[in-house]
């Protein structure tokens, strides 16, 4: 059968037209009417021009219109840009401008911040919907209600007491024409799916984190896509049944979520359960609610819900697998998790230009603590020397190179970058790993976090995870900073817990006992919180680049 995500949903909605699609606050959309107002979408959006290899960006939390807008864009054979919609102007604009579009589906919340750059940015139409918009009916009353008490409130702690009514109406500039999202859902529907070549037509444009460098758009196909979401199945789903229903925690806009939860679930059949925002307790709600067997989720949501203090009350028995990734798992985290739901949390890794899972431990084989696992079928994963691209043997550490179908086409508009990542096929992750006996991989930190001080590698994790043994650290990030002597030189930047005290002779004194000599951070500077990114990474470049400036 033809590879095209799109004719993914045309399926799903012909076999299971009233089965639930998404379900928002209590407010289903079954196939049959996503796949209605996915047609509707694609009539609008094809009049206002966009067609076969266009980008739209799509601005959106995880709402019942998100789905409809990446669906109606690769209804007519576009181009999606899932863009995070808690960016400031100045990230906006890079990307939209970096991406060449004219077309944005994005918040009502979110106007003030396109007016600022949609000139600048090159975009004729801004297609602008409202969370409230797929509420069910009484809640979607009450909202413009609550928007209002709560602005006030905001505006009373500002100190500008006395200007109550509504916000001011956001003009945007001339030029850019504003249309109403719930409106376009009545335009006469497109013809379609538009056939596509799965291996060369684009599916995504996903702009990267931006951890350790500028942001830039990885390309991925039809294919590459595809072939991610029929892994995750051969991987997990092989010995029981397809999941009915998923737990939409991870955002849409980040392409291990469009990938594990949007697209999986519509492969599947199967109902996603969405939260635009995630929080803890919500999600225990909907997990005893709704029942899904299926939670991919980062570290931190497993963290947040084992933490919370009357978690054993809540019935969470139906989780039966959740991949874990973005960042490493401690242990005890999945192992509380896994008590609590007798599900199977397990570790996978990833990155945006392999869309993006290549590893994970198996869900029902073996597992190995602290590793990321095994490539994924089809998958296939190496350790090769930095400098020569040489593969190494097992137990060195060296670059982690994947291949395999979920591998991008390369980066948007950037040849030079694509040729330094991809050889033959291959795709340097800039993540520095070793492979045990067994095949498992283990990743030990990011190749442009190395530090390299006196001609000696010393890997900022391994530093850090002692720091935050000690009793008085809450978090920690360690970075290499100028030294005239040794190149380089260890620096922690330490968060202490409240009320907590320690000097830098103390945690020098308590790494000294923990670490070879050479590991031991020199410099020692106290903050009240760590840079990180919108999806909680730990900005170590940020900590260097004002190290950097503080020399000067
Ligand atoms: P940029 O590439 O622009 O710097 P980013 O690294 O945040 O941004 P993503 O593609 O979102 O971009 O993240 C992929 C990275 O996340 C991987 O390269 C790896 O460093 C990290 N990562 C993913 N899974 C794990 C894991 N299980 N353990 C440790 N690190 C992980």
């Amino acid at each position: 059968p033809e590879i095209n995500l799109a004719r993914w949903l045309e399926d799903t909605a012909a076999r299971h037209p009233d089965r639930a699609a998404t379900v928002y606050f209590g407010a289903r959309l079954s196939y049959a009417q996503l796949r209605q107002h996915v047609r509707a979408l694609a009539g609008a959006l094809a009049s206002l021009g966009v067609g076969r290899g266009d980008r739209v960006a799509i601005i959106l939390p995880n709402v019942p219109q998100a789905v409809i807008a990446y669906y109606a864009v690769l209804w007519l054979g576009g181009v999606v840009v899932m863009t995070n919609p808690l960016y400031t102007p100045r990230e906006l604009l890079h990307q939209l401008r970096d991406a060449d579009l004219r077309v944005v589906v994005a918040l009502d919340l979110l106007l003030p911040r396109l007016a600022q750059v949609a000139s600048d940015a090159g975009i004729r139409h801004v297609i602008v919907t409202s969370v409230a918009d797929f509420l069910p009916a009484p809640l979607r009353l009450l909202y413009p209600l609550r928007q209002a008490a709560q602005a006030r409130r905001e505006r009373r702690r500002r100190g500008g007491a006395h200007s109550s009514g509504p916000p001011p109406a956001v003009r945007l500039p001339e030029g850019v024409t504003r249309h109403d999202f719930r409106s376009l859902l009545h335009h006469p529907p497109a013809d379609g799916p538009a056939p596509v070549r799965a291996r060369e037509d684009v599916a995504l444009l996903q702009y990267t984190g931006g951890t350790t460098g500028t942001s830039k758009g990885v390309v991925l196909t039809h294919f590459n896509l595809a072939a991610n979401c029929t892994q995750i199945e051969a991987w997990l789903y092989k010995l029981r049944g397809q999941p009915t229903t998923v737990l939409a925690a991870l955002p849409f806009f980040h392409v291990y979520g469009l990938t594990t939860v949007l697209n999986f679930a519509v492969m599947s059949g199967a109902t996603m359960v969405l939260m635009p925002r995630f929080e803890a307790r919500e999600a225990v709600k909907l997990l005893q609610r709704y029942r899904p067997q299926l939670f991919p989720g980062v570290p931190t949501m497993y963290v947040a819900i084992n933490a919370l203090p009357d978690v054993e009350r809540y019935r969470l028995d139906s989780l039966e697998a959740c991949i874990s990734g973005a960042a490493p798992l401690p242990v005890t985290v999945q192992e509380t998790f896994e008590r609590l739901t007798g599900g199977r949390l397990i570790e996978g890794y990833g990155l945006t230009e392999a869309s993006p899972v290549t590893h994970s431990n198996p869900i029902w084989g073996r597992r190995k603590a602290g590793s990321i696992g095994l490539p994924w079928p089809d998958t296939e994963a190496r350790v090769v020397d930095p400098a020569s691209g040489e593969p190494l043997p097992p137990g060195e550490v060296g670059e982690l190179a994947v291949r395999g179908p979920q591998v991008m086409k390369g980066y948007w508009r950037r040849p030079e970058e694509t040729a330094a990542v991809l050889k033959d096929g291959w795709l340097l992750t800039g993540d520095l790993a070793r492979m045990d006996e067994d095949g498992y991989f283990y990743i030990v930190d990011r190749k442009k976090d190395l530090i390299i001080a006196g001609g000696f590698n010393i890997y900022p994790r391994e530093v850090e995870d002692v720091l935050y043994e000690h009793p008085a650290v809450k978090e920690a990030a360690v970075v290499g900073v100028e030294d005239p002597y040794r190149g380089e030189t260890v620096r922690a930047y330490v968060v202490l817990k409240e009320g907590q005290t320690a000097t830098p002779d103390q945690l020098e004194a308590f790494c000294r006992e923990r670490l070879a000599a050479y590991k031991v951070p020199r410099q020692y500077v106290f903050i009240d919180e760590l840079p990180k990114t919108l999806v909680g990474k730990v900005l170590r470049r940020a900590l260097r680049e004002s190290a950097g400036s503080e020399a000067q």
